[in-house]
């Protein structure tokens, strides 16, 4: 029966780290693959992290099941995480958390969930988004469409955003990137996200919001402001959460799916239908990544040292989007990319075009996806000069 299965391309980035890999030339740099680099090109694991492991290796006393939602402990710390310490959804108890293999298995069982129980309801994405938010919800079966983000001449176009979110029936899901937007790094500002939610409120529609950077913008609370204010304010919210950049915890799956309900009543309904989807989709878990987090954020010293860490990881990438402008100047081109220093998070849409992508990465070794999206992480000191170089040779 296989004979006839198709063979079907890989992943495009997979490809990209082959060809990274085997290119001879000394002075390659790989603006590609999404994990953050250190100065040294490295992704290493935080030292907060391997303290919690240590204790983690000693206090473990059972590999038991943890249950469709995961550990709980951890669950209360990433509430309080995203939501805030002091956040009125949690006072009032009408939110659920279930701890879920990374961002991506806290999207599918939101996916999952959207299929079985609101089946009439399309999901609206930004365009461009996350590559793979496409790829979830089409396995999931659910009708997908798109609203304008980032205009022709590469900036947010939150005009036609507005514009067309005014438009999506009610009872449609709206997929909003809590912060450090993927691929482009534009983010709404705080104006923007009051409109969006006045838009949402009034509409009647469910918004889904993937927060997989918080921390990696401005900071840990000030990224969470679009999410805290549209929970704060609506009856009903949806919002998955990721541990894999923050933590670095990415080959671990760590995430979490955050469904908020008018009560305290309905939350628990939702969440019974979340446990069951958990369970038909992988049953329990994985529980050591989640256990980590778990120590770190249960620890003041931990918590103080992670803290410090991820600051460590945004000034980089700050500090690296304001030093890249720089290198561009003596080009002339300091203007015309000055926007890389307004987004945020580890990626910038370059407005590159494909076939200047292709350039760089054949003359130079320089390599990004084609769509022109730079990891910004992936730059370094000692190369910018190099790849400011590079871009204004291909560049008209
Ligand atoms: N959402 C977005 C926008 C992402 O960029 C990513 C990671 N690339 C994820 C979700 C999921 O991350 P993970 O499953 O590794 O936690």
């Amino acid at each position: 029966m296989f004979e006839r299965i198709e063979r079907v391309p890989g992943d495009a980035i997979l490809g990209l780290i082959e060809a990274f890999k085997q290119d001879p030339n000394p002075e390659k740099v790989d603006l590609g693959v999404g994990v953050y680099r250190d100065a040294h090109g490295e992704t290493p694991v935080l030292a907060s992290v391997k303290k919690a492991e240590a204790r983690l290796l000693e206090s473990e006393r059972t590999k038991s099941y943890i249950g469709s939602h995961g550990d709980p402990e951890y669950g209360r710390a990433i509430l309080s995480l995203v939501l805030g310490a002091d956040s009125p959804v949690l006072a009032d108890d009408r939110a659920s958390v279930t701890q879920s293999p990374g961002g991506t298995g806290a999207l599918r069982l939101a996916a999952d969930f959207i299929r079985s129980q609101l089946p009439n309801s399309s999901i609206w994405l930004s365009n461009p988004t996350w590559p793979n938010h496409t790829g979830i919800f089409e396995a999931a079966g659910i009708s997908m469409e798109r609203y304008p983000y980032v205009s022709d001449d590469n900036r947010l176009d939150f005009e036609a955003m507005r514009d067309c979110l005014e438009r999506i029936p009610e009872g449609d899901v709206v997929l909003l990137h809590a912060c450090c937007h993927n691929p482009s790094g534009f983010d709404l500002n705080h104006e923007q996200w009051q409109e969006v939610l006045n838009i949402v409120k009034r509409r009647r529609l469910l918004p889904l919001i993937d927060f997989a950077y918080q921390g990696f913008g401005d900071g840990l609370e000030a990224d969470a402001h679009g999410a805290r204010l549209l929970a704060d304010n609506l009856d009903e919210a949806i919002i998955t959460s990721s541990c894999s950049k923050n933590f670095g915890l990415y080959r671990e799956r760590t995430g979490a799916l955050i469904m908020i309900a008018r009560d305290s009543e309905q939350m628990q309904n939702v969440r019974s239908q979340i446990a069951i989807t958990a369970r038909e989709n992988y049953s329990n878990p994985p529980a050591h990544g989640a256990a980590v987090v778990r120590e770190i954020l249960s620890d003041a010293t931990l918590r103080a040292e992670w803290e410090e860490e991820v600051t460590g990881m945004r000034d980089r990438i700050n500090s690296l989007r304001h030093d890249f402008v720089e290198a561009l100047a003596p080009h002339g081109l300091s203007d015309r990319f000055a926007f890389i220093r307004e987004q945020r998070g580890m990626f910038s849409y370059t407005g590159l075009s494909p076939q200047q992508v292709d350039r760089l990465r054949d003359e130079f070794a320089i390599y990004m996806v084609r769509s022109g999206r730079a990891n910004v992480a992936g730059l370094s000191a000692d190369r910018l000069d190099y790849v400011a170089r590079a871009i204004a040779s291909v560049v008209d």
